[in-house]
């Protein structure tokens, strides 16, 4: 007996165990191939902090639209390509990205927009939380920019750099080196059709809507605030998971 099968029968019972008997003595498999397909269904973390955390540089109706209907769409719009695209196969989303020439413009827009602000909302902490940590990942942030104020100029121009919408990133590049670019859109350096490849390590969302309602068109000041709201702890943690 195939393993899948196994666990569909395990499935089927242990549901009918705990409803009513009989009342669902016949679900239809195509129903319960959904419970082995959960890879394939996408959802947002909870934000690890209030709207209102990171005031006064970044606002709360900022946070919350940007949250709750912004983000949200990617992630909705997401599952929807994916529903399509992945046909029922267990396809990660870091996979559907690496390969992201194969599949639609509404799977890479929505793909990258439903990861980008995954790794976003975890990337900032209220300001004056901690810095940097002394150890591994700094002396590897020092070898590559010599500075933390080289480090701030260089992203800082990714960002200012990037015309219209897009990403500015902290990245590990394929030899393993720390790397600032920018994207358009909501593409990221996972993907094959980006000219930037590698594992983001931390990303700042220079699109319009992540900063317009308190700065207008003072991209340069957003950026600048940005700096004092990373989350270095987890910008670290993520080096130290891919290196
Ligand atoms: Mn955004």
């Amino acid at each position: 007996m195939k393993k899948g099968s196994t666990r569909r029968t395990f499935l089927k019972n242990t549901i009918q165990g705990g409803i009513a008997a009989g009342a669902l003595s016949t679900i239809p498999n195509s129903l319960l191939a959904n419970e082995f397909m959960q890879s394939t269904i996408f959802s947002q973390t909870p934000l690890p902090y209030a709207f209102n955390a990171l005031e006064p540089l970044i606002d709360a109706m900022t946070m919350e639209i940007h949250y709750t209907k912004h983000a949200s769409a990617y992630t909705k719009n997401l599952n929807d390509a994916a529903a399509a695209e992945f046909k029922g196969e267990n396809i990660s989303l870091e996979n559907a990205l690496a390969n992201m020439s194969k599949y639609s413009a509404k799977l890479r827009n929505n793909g990258g927009g439903h990861y980008n602000h995954e790794l976003f909302w975890k990337s900032m902490q209220a300001p004056g939380g901690a810095g940097m940590a002394e150890g591994s990942f700094k002396q590897a942030m020092m070898g590559s920019f010599s500075s933390m104020e080289n480090f701030k100029t260089k992203l800082s121009d990714a960002a200012m750099t990037r015309f219209g919408s897009g990403w500015a990133w902290l990245y590990l590049d394929e030899k393993k080196t720390l790397q600032i670019g920018s994207t358009p859109n909501q593409d990221n350096p996972l993907m094959d059709v980006s000219p930037i490849k590698g594992m983001p390590l931390l990303g700042l969302d220079v699109w319009e809507h992540a900063y317009y309602l308190k700065y207008q068109n003072r991209r340069a000041e957003y950026v600048s605030n940005w700096f004092s709201l990373i989350n270095w702890k987890n910008v670290e943690e993520r080096f130290n998971s891919v290196r």
